[in-house]
């Protein structure tokens, strides 16, 4: 429960220190973003005054005398027109046909953007950009009369915040602020002619100027990127670890706790059968003499085999398997181990055997493979809580014999099939001493298979038994 408690914390404060360091990343590359955007705006912005000058120096014009000269003759005749009709208004129809007659005028007629697209490539910069000319204002003008055709709302506002401005000597209250586009504003254009007056602005809109700020901050987006991938993969391989280690110092303990419960018996009956000696009751009977010198004989290869098992295991872990291989005739070979399992601890188990191997000889470690069947029979005897069946199946497929040893005992959930050939692995986690062992058993079976080039399998159904499965070639 404690453990559980601390991965959580572990899992959580992780979880939200990648947040953190993803927000904040996210913040720095925005303001990166900003900064190129508006140092790329003014270093177009900067280019296109120059442009401006150099034209007005060079060529005494802003680019937009053709269109003001359309733009006044077209005036002049709506003027005229009005005159003859004897009023000074126009209807809406022809307010918006004047005013897509000036827009037109303003957008084909203008020689601004092939200068500066000009210009732009001659300092090196990217030439290829939208121009937009957005008109804010447009009133035919004749003597004393102005007629109004077509004003945009932002500019009306502007014109009142200015005047407001002026008024209050102070900041504008309701000034609006300007709408952050892609576009940038290079100039605004506001004057008054013979015939009419005009207030438009000329911007530029480079369409890949994304790409361009993209390019320029590659480098550090990608070194972005790759310092929280490096976190995130950093982070999951220490959980992952952490986890693995706490597993594994789990699997120590209760392997320490199985191994001391299952020392202690043997030494207490020793204990016990040498204070017995002691009695003087006991000295004058030979006979029980001899009874309790078998115990403790008994009792101390029991001792003798578990520290062997313990010494064992780290001897296998440091060495490969030295396997002495010898040609076995199998079906003989396996009915021995299967009798003397039978007359040993396997007394009481059903065994039925179902394999014919016929004259099949093949090269093992006669010692090993007896432990690895062994091990695989005491279980099947050992987890079983009715009376043991126990149902052995051989046969050979692809050059491999296969050995398949059946019980029906109380089988394996699935979480737990994965593991138990583990070192010190044990289904039922440890302490419950209902079953006893050291969760090597099976642990030393697979290392058998292996050593065989062979390998081990099982299937399971929790209450209803195991099948394990081994393959050995030949
Ligand atoms: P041990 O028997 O000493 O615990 P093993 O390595 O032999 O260790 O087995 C590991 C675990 O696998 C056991 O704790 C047991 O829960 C489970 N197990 C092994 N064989 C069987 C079986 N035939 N039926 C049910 N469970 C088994």
């Amino acid at each position: 429960m404690k453990c559980m408690k601390k991965r959580n914390t572990i899992l959580l404060l992780g979880i939200f220190s990648i947040i953190i360091l993803i927000t904040a990343q996210i913040i720095i590359i925005r303001g990166v973003w900003r900064q190129k955007d508006e140092m790329l705006n003014l270093r177009y912005r900067l280019f296109s005054q120059d442009a401006l000058e150099l034209l007005a120096r060079q060529w005494s014009t802003d680019g937009f005398d053709t269109a003001r000269m359309i733009i006044s003759s077209k005036s002049e005749l709506m003027l005229k027109m009005m005159e003859e009709r004897k009023t000074d208004t126009l209807s809406a129809s022809e307010k918006k046909e004047l005013f897509d007659y000036v827009s037109l005028a303003l957008n084909k007629e203008e020689d601004l953007s092939a200068f500066l697209s000009r210009y732009f490539e001659l300092r090196g910069t990217d030439k290829d950009f939208i121009s937009k000319i957005v008109i804010n204002r447009f009133e035919l003008v004749d003597y004393n009369r102005r007629i109004p055709v077509y004003l945009s709302e932002e500019f009306a506002s502007r014109m009142l915040a200015r005047a407001d401005t002026i008024r209050r000597n102070g900041p504008p209250p309701n000034m609006r602020r300007p709408v952050r586009t892609r576009e940038i504003l290079i100039k605004r254009f506001g004057n008054e002619y013979n015939y009419y007056r005009l207030d438009f602005e000329y911007r530029i809109d480079f369409s890949d100027k994304q790409k361009m700020i993209l390019r320029e901050i590659a480098a550090s987006l990608a070194l972005s990127l790759f310092s929280i991938l490096l976190v995130v993969s950093l982070f999951i391989i220490t959980y992952k670890n952490l986890m693995e280690e706490k597993r594994l110092s789990n699997l120590k303990t209760d392997f320490i706790n199985n191994m001391t419960h299952e020392l202690k018996t043997p030494l207490s009956t020793i204990t016990v059968a040498g204070r017995t000696l002691e009695m003087p009751v006991i000295r004058s009977n030979e006979e029980k003499i001899l009874e309790t010198a078998k115990m403790i004989g008994k009792q101390s290869v029991h001792l003798n085999q578990l520290i062997n098992m313990i010494l064992e295991i780290s001897m296998w872990e440091r060495t490969q398997f030295q396997l002495e291989k010898k040609r076995v005739r199998i079906q003989g070979f396996l009915n021995e181990i299967i009798d003397s399992f039978k007359s040993g601890g396997g007394n009481g188990a059903v065994i039925a055997r179902n394999y014919d191997f016929g004259e099949l000889e093949i090269e093992v470690d006669p010692v090993y493979f007896t432990t690895m069947i062994n091990n695989l029979l005491s279980n099947a005897v050992k987890y079983c809580d009715t009376e043991p069946v126990i149902e052995i199946e051989g046969f050979t497929l692809d050059n491999k014999i296969n050995i398949r040893i059946a019980d029906n005992g109380i089988g394996i959930n699935k979480n737990d099939q994965k593991r138990i050939f583990d070192k010190f692995y044990r289904a039922s986690s440890g302490n419950i001493h209902k079953y006893k062992g050291l969760g090597l058993g099976l642990y030393y079976v697979r290392k058998i298979a292996e050593a065989h080039e062979g390998d081990v399998t099982v299937s399971s159904k929790p209450g209803k038994g195991s099948i394990f499965t081994i393959t050995i070639p030949y």
